[in-house]
């Protein structure tokens, strides 16, 4: 069997304990995530019960028997956490959005930065389900090494900027990226004409590798699995902290319009 990580466990475990909840109301301390005003978002779920949670991309879709469908786009980076018997306080994490059904349970999530939380009717959902210029999550069976070669061939930029900026792979944010370079050894401003075919094979396994691993890291049912800055290998070292690998010390450099924690010795331009 297939192990669930990220996004397909959380909703495995929202199916599990969520089913036939009724919503009592929703709270949401970022409203820029919404797509209608938070009273009309109360309005059309308050009173119904919770049928299905599934995925579809980066979206985790729970569907009402009201035929409404909450959506949360749910990239690298966010958190869903469950409570029972009213205890949301015992959350500690930010709660962006708070989930709160008629029998004191509930979940709230917490974004690391922008996110959507979205309210959509049968009609609305389906133009979302049709979006094919959604970015290939780097762990779906799509994102091979062949794919990968053909994003990077013939670009001329440096490899971070390029990884971050463009929109065929999604999740690649920038707290992820340190230590995926670090990970294949290619220095972030290493222009892509310049990365051998090999080195591009292991930036594709580490992409893979450090990827699972932060996602591992997801649970709906504990908080206290959510990663934590020391799960990083490289990123969020103190400057001249020792590098994992060989000892140099880390350092935090700026390349091209962000910064990026490097090892001179593992990864050289
Ligand atoms: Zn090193």
């Amino acid at each position: 069997m297939i192990e669930l990580i990220g996004i397909d466990k959380i909703a495995e475990q929202m199916q599990e304990v969520l089913i036939g909840k009724t919503i009592e109301r929703v709270k949401v301390n970022q409203k820029k995530a919404l797509n209608v005003a938070e009273e009309v978002y109360g309005q059309r779920t308050k009173g119904a019960s919770v049928t299905e949670v599934r995925t579809h991309g980066k979206w985790l879709i729970i569907a009402l028997d009201n035929s409404e469908h909450l959506l949360l786009s749910f990239t690298l980076g966010n958190d869903i956490f469950y409570f029972e018997n009213g205890a949301i306080k015992k959350i500690k994490y930010p709660h962006n959005v708070e989930v709160h059904f008629d029998d004191d349970s509930g979940f709230t999530a917490r974004f690391w930065w922008f996110e959507k939380f979205y309210l959509l009717n049968f009609t609305e959902l389906s133009e979302i389900s049709e979006d094919k210029h959604a970015a290939l999550d780097p762990l779906d069976e799509a994102f091979t090494l062949d794919y990968f070669t053909t994003v990077l061939s013939g670009k001329k930029s440096q490899i971070k900027s390029f990884l971050m900026s463009q929109k065929k792979i999604g999740g690649l944010s920038g707290m992820y990226m340190h230590d995926i370079l670090w990970g294949a050894g290619i220095h972030p401003a290493k222009k892509i004409s310049e990365i051998s075919v090999n080195d591009i094979k292991k930036l594709h396994t580490s992409i893979h590798e450090k990827i699972t691993f932060f996602r591992r890291h997801m649970d709906f049912f504990d908080e206290s699995k959510a990663f934590v800055g020391d799960d990083f290998f490289i990123a969020y070292l103190d400057n001249e902290e020792p590098c994992p690998n060989c000892g140099t010390p880390i350092q935090y450099l700026k390349t091209g319009s962000s910064s990026t924690y490097v090892c001179s010795t593992c990864q050289q331009l």
